[in-house]
């Protein structure tokens, strides 16, 4: 019988909900401590590429239930003239990689992630959350946590899944470092697919069909808008994107400021009045959101504690790829931990040490991809800062090899890897 580790997670969004379902599937004893009282999670949608929709169906997570839509495309359009930009991408990722690129509304995805991790019928022993209570304070060597309402908490193991504003990552460094504001600033808002099509004005939006994305961009392609459909394609995502002049700004990133009808309109001044017509169409506009960023950060994990997902690295949406590796560092945890029956502070941080080895550099990169959107050129422009990151051999010389390069990854097993290759190394030392 295995004896089970102690795990607190901090943080219940979607890293955090993954890492617990991963680390109950090792076997372990998880908490998760959540700051709010998970009424938070914003309603608008993620794409997930088969690097992580791969993870999330060795977990058993349902397609069907979580109303996952299969990608099947995109189109780009001029959103002045609505005229075919002819660069539409057809991908079949189910035939080139095996798993599917699916969009879920983050609501399903975070319900069916708290489903896992909770449900009596999973694996080991279900998650318990406490809600409503934020950590305010770490002690990585003795894995303990202080709450505010001033009690503490100890654990084997601390998971820091507390999102781009990090507390716990500045316990690891030992120095602030702050997510800085970016360029990109993006309003969301949602229409019911019957809504568009019922209207003959707005009904070609979709002619391309289930499952099919569409961006419509200015001409100087500093303003944009990307559809994707989610919840089994009822439901049409949109984000209205704006590439912002940084000079003199006061904002602070990852804020969220007050949107409205008028400020959509703004940002789409000049666009197309079949484009216009959607504004009037969104039941609710969500906030504006100043999308965040970090340089990527020198470590991870600090004696028995350990950064995951938004925490670690922070990165722009332009690639789909931040969702996608914070449930990456959840599956490469619960594949380290698999086998792990001590709590001893060496053995726990040979472990972490492993992780950071495995993660670090392939997050790192996946950061600076992501910096760049649809448009612009994220692998020649940044290839020089790339190279600190990866070998010259895995850059990928254009979007396809991109695309392949995250999706067809598979961290858990790059994880058995390492812990093979590390295993024959002691041997024959
Ligand atoms: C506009 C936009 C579009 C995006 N689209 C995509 C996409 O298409 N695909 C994709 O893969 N990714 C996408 N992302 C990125 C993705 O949303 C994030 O990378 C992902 O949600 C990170 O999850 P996380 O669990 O690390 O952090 P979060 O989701 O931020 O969760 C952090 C949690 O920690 C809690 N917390 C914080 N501090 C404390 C504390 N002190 N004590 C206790 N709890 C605390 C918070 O309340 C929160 O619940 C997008 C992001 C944006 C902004």
């Amino acid at each position: 019988m295995q004896s089970p580790l102690t795990v607190i997670i901090v943080g219940g969004g979607i890293g955090g909900l993954s890492a617990a379902i991963a680390l109950r599937g090792a076997g372990h004893s998880i908490k998760i401590i959540e700051r709010s009282s998970f009424l938070d999670e914003v309603g608008a949608a993620v794409t997930l590429f088969p690097n992580a929709v791969r993870i999330l169906d060795s977990w058993g997570l349902d397609h069907a239930k979580a109303h996952f839509t299969k990608f099947r495309g995109i189109g780009a359009f001029s959103a002045q003239t609505l005229q075919d930009l002819r660069v539409k991408v057809f991908t079949d990722y189910e035939a080139k990689f095996g798993t599917p690129r699916v969009n879920a509304h983050r609501v399903d995805l975070h319900s069916a992630l708290k489903e896992l991790a909770t449900t009596e019928d999973g694996p080991g022993s279900p998650a318990t959350i406490q809600l409503s209570c934020p950590v305010v304070s770490y002690d990585a060597k003795n894995g303990t946590v202080k709450l505010a309402d001033g009690s503490e908490e100890r654990a084997d193991l601390i998971i820091a899944a507390d999102g781009v504003h990090s507390q716990a990552a500045t316990h690891i460094l030992g120095y602030n470092a702050p997510a800085t504001v970016s360029r990109s600033t993006v309003i969301r808002f949602l229409i019911p697919t019957e809504t568009i099509l019922k209207d003959p004005l707005t009904e070609p939006l979709l002619e391309s069909g289930p499952g099919f994305w569409s961006t419509y961009a200015a001409a100087d392609r500093k303003r944009y808008i990307v559809r994707y459909p989610c919840r089994d394609d009822t439901l049409q995502n949109f984000g209205m994107y704006v590439l912002r002049d940084l000079n003199n700004t006061t904002e602070k990133a990852g804020f969220r400021l007050k949107a409205d009808r008028n400020a959509l309109r703004q940002a789409m001044d000049g666009f197309h009045p079949t484009l216009l017509a959607l504004c009037d169409k969104a039941a609710e506009i969500l906030p504006l959101w100043i999308c965040a960023e970090r340089e990527p950060l020198p470590r991870c994990y600090r004696g028995r504690m350990v950064l995951i997902g938004d925490a670690s690295h922070p990165m722009l949406p332009h690639r789909g790829q931040g969702a996608a590796a914070s449930i990456e560092d959840a599956a490469a945890l619960g594949e380290l931990f698999k086998d792990v029956q001590s709590s001893e502070l060496e053995v726990i941080e040979s472990k972490l040490k492993m992780f950071q080895d495995v993660r670090l550099n392939r997050a790192s990169a996946t950061q600076i991809l992501s910096h760049e959107n649809f448009f612009g050129d994220p692998i020649n422009g940044p290839k020089q800062r790339l190279l600190k990151f990866l070998p010259e051999s895995e850059l990928c010389q254009n979007a396809g090899q991109m695309d392949a390069w995250f999706s067809q990854y598979d961290v858990v097993r790059d994880i058995q890897r390492t812990m093979g290759e590390r295993q024959h190394a002691t041997a024959a030392a």
